[in-house]
C-alpha cells in the first residue's frame, strides 16, 4: 500500500464511495490530503464515526469558512523575523525546517501553509535561521515544528540538533511530531539517535488526540523514544465529536501516561479556515476540563490552552476554581463541585 494523496486514492482504498469523493473534490483541492499506509491499514473498513477517520479523511463541511476564521490563525507571520523562525516569547523560538507532513489533519491550524512539497528551507535559509538563534543569546529553547520535522532524514535532523548543541545559550530542543501516531515505523533507532546531541536536552512532543491512536505499533514507537532517554509530552486538540467528552479524554490521558508520555497541552482548536465543525465553544471545553479534574490524577492533566488569534501567544483556558468572594477571601470549588471559603 502507498500513501493516499488524493480523493481518488481514498476511493480506491475503499474509504469513500465515488459519490462521496466527488462531494469533497473541491475541499481536497484546497487543503492537502495524506494518509500513510499504516493509517490506511488501520482504517480498513472504517467510516466517518471512527475517531481516526474523521481526523484525516476530508469532509464536505470543510467547504464552509466561518467569518471569524483566518488564514494564519495564530499569527505566525507577524512574529517571523527570518524565514523558518517564529519568535513570540523572549526565551524560545519555533524553527520550521519544512512545511510538509506525513498526514494532513483536517483541523490543522497551519492548513493554509502546509502541504506536499511544502517549501522546505533551502540550505542557505536554514543556515540563516540557525544564525538568528546563534546571535540571540536569550533563546534557551528551540521548538522544531513545521510541518513535521520527523519527515526529515536522520542525517539532516542530526545536523540541526548538533548545530543547536554547539550554541552555549541553547539548553533545550523540543521536536513536535505527529509521526509517532501516523507512521510509527518511521521512528527507527536511527531517527531516535539523530535527535540527541551532547550538552543539549532533547524533548519530543507527540500530537495524539484519541486513545484509539495508541495501537501496539504506536506504543512501541513511543517506547523507543523514551527508552533512549528522551522525555515525551503530548499535545491534543480538543475536537468536537471526536474527543470532547470527559471519558474519551480520560482514556487518552491514562493511555499516554501509561506509555510514559506526560499530557502537556489540550489545545482549544484555532480559528483555521473550514474547521468550525470541529470547534466546541470555550464553555464546552471548560466543562470537559472541569469534569476531568475529578476523574484522573495530576499526571494525566494537561493544561487547556487557547492560542490568542493574531500572534499574542497562548493563554491558559481552564475554568476558574478559585474566585474572589468580594470580601477578604476567595471561593474555592473542589472536584465534586462543592464550594469552600478561603480567607486570604
Ligand atoms: C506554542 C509556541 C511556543 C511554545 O510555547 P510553550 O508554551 O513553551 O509550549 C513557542 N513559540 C511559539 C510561537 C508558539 O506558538
Ligand atoms: S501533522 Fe500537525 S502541522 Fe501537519 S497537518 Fe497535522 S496538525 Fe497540521
Amino acid at each position: 500500500m502507498k500513501t493516499a494523496h488524493s480523493v481518488t486514492d481514498l476511493v480506491r482504498a475503499g474509504l469513500m464511495s465515488p459519490e462521496a469523493g466527488e462531494a469533497v473534490a473541491a475541499v481536497a483541492d484546497r487543503y492537502a490530503v495524506a494518509l500513510t499506509p499504516y493509517l490506511l491499514d488501520r482504517l480498513a473498513g472504517a467510516g466517518p464515526d471512527d475517531p481516526l477517520y474523521a481526523q484525516y479523511v476530508p469532509s464536505p463541511e470543510e467547504a464552509y469558512t466561518a467569518p471569524e476564521e483566518r488564514e494564519d490563525p495564530i499569527g505566525d507571520g507577524v512574529r517571523s523575523p527570518v524565514k523558518g523562525i517564529v519568535h513570540r516569547y523572549p526565551d524560545r523560538v519555533l524553527l520550521k525546517p519544512l512545511h510538509a507532513c506525513a498526514v494532513y489533519c483536517r483541523f490543522c491550524f497551519r492548513r493554509e501553509m502546509v502541504g506536499p512539497g511544502g517549501e522546505a528551507l533551502t540550505g542557505g535559509e536554514l543556515e540563516a535561521a540557525l544564525d538568528y538563534i546563534r546571535t540571540h543569546p536569550e533563546i534557551w529553547e528551540v521548538v522544531i515544528t513545521g510541518g513535521d520535522p520527523f519527515l526529515l532524514s536522520p542525517r539532516r535532523l542530526h545536523g540541526i540538533v548538533e548545530a543547536l548543541s554547539e550554541m552555549p545559550h541553547v539548553g533545550v530542543v523540543r521536536l513536535h511530531s505527529r509521526i509517532p501516531a501516523a507512521d510509527p515505523g518511521r521512528v527507527t533507532g536511527e531517527l531516535v539517535a539523530a535527535l540527541k546531541a551532547p550538552d543539549l536536552a532533547t524533548w519530543v512532543a507527540v500530537h495524539i488526540n484519541h486513545a484509539e491512536e495508541l495501537t501496539a505499533e504506536v506504543c512501541a514507537a513511543l517506547a523507543r523514544l523514551v527508552d533512549a532517554g528522551i522525555p515525551l509530552v503530548s499535545q491534543t486538540v480538543l475536537l468536537k465529536g471526536i474527543n470532547d467528552r470527559a471519558e474519551v479524554l480520560e482514556a487518552l490521558f491514562r493511555g499516554l501516561v501509561r506509555n510514559r508520555v506526560k499530557p502537556y497541552y489540550l489545545h482549544h482548536p484555532d480559528l483555521a479556515s473550514g474547521t468550525s465543525h470541529f470547534r466546541p465553544t470555550l464553555a464546552e471545553g471548560q466543562a470537559v476540563v472541569r469534569a476531568l479534574r475529578g476523574r484522573v490524577s495530576g499526571l494525566c492533566q494537561p493544561t487547556y490552552v487557547l492560542d490568542i488569534p493574531g500572534g499574542h501567544g497562548k493563554a491558559p483556558a481552564a475554568p476558574a476554581w478559585i474566585t474572589p468572594d468580594g470580601g477578604d477571601g476567595h471561593r474555592v470549588e473542589d472536584f465534586t463541585g462543592r464550594i469552600h471559603r478561603y480567607r486570604g
